[in-house]
């Protein structure tokens, strides 16, 4: 009888799994997804099994053995899942699976999994805080307690200000408390399914309920084509209300979880069975538990962002995709996935169907109905009563502006806020003044680490990089001439948020942006604000183009569209549009009517004109027919490599070999560069990109797969930091 040996993948970026014995003296079986303890040089590494051999290339004498099987395997449905994932983004397989594992899964040290975690006892749930007079800690505890049904771990208590120990103790003398492993605490009461009120559909809303509900049970993919407002939400509640009939899972994501809590409530307030929501918030504990109970079918909705694409499922039923344009579904780091392509290929395996919801579906989405992959629902309605906002494109050229706001913008503002409604100004560019200028020879403040400029930030008197983070004061003269009359051109929304509250005083002016909500709470505070109509002027960055319905929002005013209609990336202008469609999309709804004022200097440019005159479906068509032309994507595949070092011929002398490894395969693929990547030095570092299309995606694939994990032998490998994107979304 040979020894059995086991394919063990590895968390590490190599394009290898590495050959072990199993444990000695272990009794219990290892299967494919088996977490296991190995040595890996000095270190010991979590891995993965992927198969049991017969035979290794290695001398059985020369195999290490398997320190430790782990309990809680991969399930084997998301181990193939990734498996093809690893492959198709030519990603190390250890590095793939180790991503889609909750942390605690993940570590060597097995102590914080086996973690306690404190629940009160029948008898503890009786008690009231006020008669602990004589103990305020343990009311404390115990009215913490009475707050987390489900229990709370060490993390949690950590957070109390007081030495908590104690306290647990003397609750669990009374036996008032009991201590459970995560496991247990994992067991939900599950109560039975009951459904608020809800609206009756309209006929549009009940034809797309219909189409996805007649194939539950077998795969097809939707694209719920929808303006903003038009009822989409709805029509995934109803959905996953049939689901849950069924007794089975809906998995939905959504681009960014605290841009959507109105979505998330909705669900909850629709059902009273239990909801994983999968956040950053979320400590490890929280997210394991999650992870568990959507795997032994104790929760049959989970909500989450990209990579609860990862969540395990028992009964899958459904899953849907929020959004599906956003560019946040696309990892841009390490393991560079999409999560809408990815949910794809899982639903397909799942035999599931899978719905993409968008008031702006991506051009690939629309491509694919076009092609018959998709079946394209539609949603020309705004749902209620609200009507569609009037959008209008305000020529800027020679006219007077007033930091950044032509007269008749700030009109509308007045009477807006005169009326009592509510004002939304979309600019995205934050910080006070982009530009720092010296006003005598015109130099202007560089990053020293990137090929950037610096902006200036009036409230820390900084000057900051928004690129690599760097900070330093602003000078008191110009290191050129000397001259100390040094001036901020530009309008970020710092400058713009001040402006305003000179000129509306009397107005609650609330600036949104990733300074403003960078402390924990202040984004839900300031949504809420939002939200009740509070506040009276809202500036925001992108952060409020997604997902947001504010009733008492009535004008909407886009200041800088013009940034993003001259830029190199061949999807600017679908980026573009979808953001002004989003932004305009939140004006007016429920009883109100919006309006919508976008200045330009271009008010001829045929973008905004098809965009504008004709809607977002005909603006897709053109931009699908430019890409078609240009043999640029979904017409062609493309893969870029990318490559940074500490000094530029570095990362070109790689680039090049790299070329030659890759020249074979051509003219089945194209091959463009080495060229600088558009910003060619950031954070101290040279950056260059060699980019691979072919009109082929099964060519691209097959090249990739023989050559990329040749690529780490190169003779320039080890000097330069380099990583492959297929299905690249930003050429940055
Ligand atoms: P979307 O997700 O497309 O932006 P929502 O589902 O949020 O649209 O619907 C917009 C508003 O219309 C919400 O306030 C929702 O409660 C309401 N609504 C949706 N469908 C209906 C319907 N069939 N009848 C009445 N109101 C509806
Ligand atoms: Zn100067
Ligand atoms: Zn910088």
């Amino acid at each position: 009888m040979p020894a059995k040996i086991l394919k063990i993948a590895v968390p590490v970026p190599l394009y290898k799994c590495f050959d072990y014995l199993p444990a000695k003296d272990t009794q219990e079986s290892v299967i494919a997804g088996s977490r296991v303890i190995v040595p890996f040089g000095k270190r010991q590494l979590v891995g993965i099994v992927i198969a049991e051999l017969q035979q290794s290339d290695i001398a059985v004498s020369k195999l290490k053995s398997v320190i430790q099987l782990l309990p809680q395997p991969l399930p084997a449905e998301l181990l193939d899942l990734l498996q093809w994932a690893a492959s198709y983004y030519q990603h190390p397989l250890g590095e793939t699976l180790n991503h889609a594992l909750p942390a605690l899964l993940r570590q060597v040290d097995q102590k914080q999994l086996l973690a306690s975690c404190w629940q009160l006892s029948e008898l503890g749930q009786q008690q009231e805080p006020a008669t602990l007079t004589r103990a305020p800690r343990q009311a404390e505890l115990l009215r913490q307690l009475l707050a987390q049904p489900k229990g709370m771990d060490k993390t949690q208590l950590d957070q109390l200000d007081f030495n908590w120990r104690d306290s647990l103790r003397a609750l669990e003398k009374k036996h008032w408390v009991i201590r459970l492993s995560q496991q247990q605490a994992g067991a939900l009461h599950q109560p039975a399914l009951s459904v608020s009120a809800k609206p009756e559909l309209n006929t549009e809303q009940t034809d797309c309920v219909e189409r996805v509900a007649n194939s539950l049970d077998q795969f097809q993919a939707f694209l719920l084509d929808g303006i903003t407002g038009s009822g989409k939400t709805e029509v995934y509640l109803q959905l996953t209300e049939q689901v849950l009939l069924k007794n089975q899972q809906s998995l939905i994501l959504v681009p960014e979880i605290n841009l959507t809590p109105q979505l998330i409530s909705r669900f909850e307030q629709r059902f009273s069975v239990p909801i994983a929501v999968l956040h950053s918030g979320l400590n490890n504990s929280q997210r394991l538990l999650a992870w568990q109970q959507a795997r032994d079918n104790q929760v049959k909705i989970i909500i989450g962002t990209r990579s609860a694409l990862f969540t395990p499922l028992a009964q899958p039923g459904l899953i849907i995709i929020d959004e599906e344009h956003d560019s946040s579904y696309k990892q841009q780091d390490n393991f560079r996935y999409h999560a809408r392509d990815l949910a794809l290929v899982r639903a397909k395996r799942l035999n599931i169907p899978l719905l993409m919801g968008s008031a702006t579906p991506s051009l690939e989405s629309l491509f694919n109905c076009q092609q018959g992959r998709y079946q394209r629902l539609q949603l020309r309605h705004r749902a209620g009563l609200a009507s569609p906002p009037a959008i209008q494109l305000l020529d800027a050229r020679r006219k007077p502006m007033q930091q950044g706001l032509s007269g008749h913008l700030l009109e509308a503002i007045r009477e807006t806020v005169a009326s009592g409604s509510q004002v939304l100004l979309f600019l995205n560019r934050r910080g006070y003044a982009p530009t720092l200028l010296c006003h005598e020879c015109g130099w202007v403040m560089p990053c020293p680490r990137c090929d950037a400029r610096l902006t200036y930030h009036h409230y820390r008197q900084l000057m900051r990089c928004h690129h690599c983070g760097h900070e330093s004061r602003p000078p008191e003269s110009c290191p050129q001439c000397q001259c100390t009359e040094l001036v901020n051109i530009g309008i970020g929304t710092e400058r713009l948020e001040q402006h305003l509250k000179q000129l509306f005083p009397e107005q609650t002016i609330s600036r949104i942006d990733s300074d403003t909500t960078s402390r924990k709470g202040s984004l839900d505070k300031k949504l809420a604000e939002a939200h009740s109509g509070e506040a009276d002027i809202l500036i925001g960055t992108q952060m409020l183009a997604k997902g947001h319905d504010f009733p008492h929002l009535t004008l909407v005013g886009i200041l800088d569209v013009d940034s993003s209609l001259f830029s190199s990336d061949f999807r600017a202008p679908e980026f573009m549009a979808q953001q002004l469609i989003q932004v305009a999309g939140r004006a007016g709804r429920a009883d109100k009517p919006g309006r919508v004022i976008i200045q330009t200097h271009h008010p001829q440019h045929p973008l905004l004109q098809t965009l504008l005159q004709h809607g977002y479906a005909e603006f897709a068509k053109t931009a699908l027919a430019e890409r078609q032309l240009a043999s640029f994507p979904p017409y062609s595949a493309l893969a870029l490599l990318r490559a940074e070092a500490s000094q530029a011929h570095l990362a070109v002398k790689f680039l090049e070999q790299a070329f030659s490894r890759l020249s074979p395969y051509q003219p089945a693929v194209e091959l463009f560069g080495p060229f600088p990547s558009p910003m060619e030095r950031r954070a101290g570092r040279y950056r260059h990109q060699l980019l691979i299309q072919s009109n082929s995606r099964a060519a691209l694939q097959q090249c990739m797969n023989q050559v990329i994990h040749t690529l780490v032998d190169l003779p320039d490998a080890n000097k330069v930091r380099w990583s492959i994107d297929i299905d690249p979304q930003s050429m940055f």
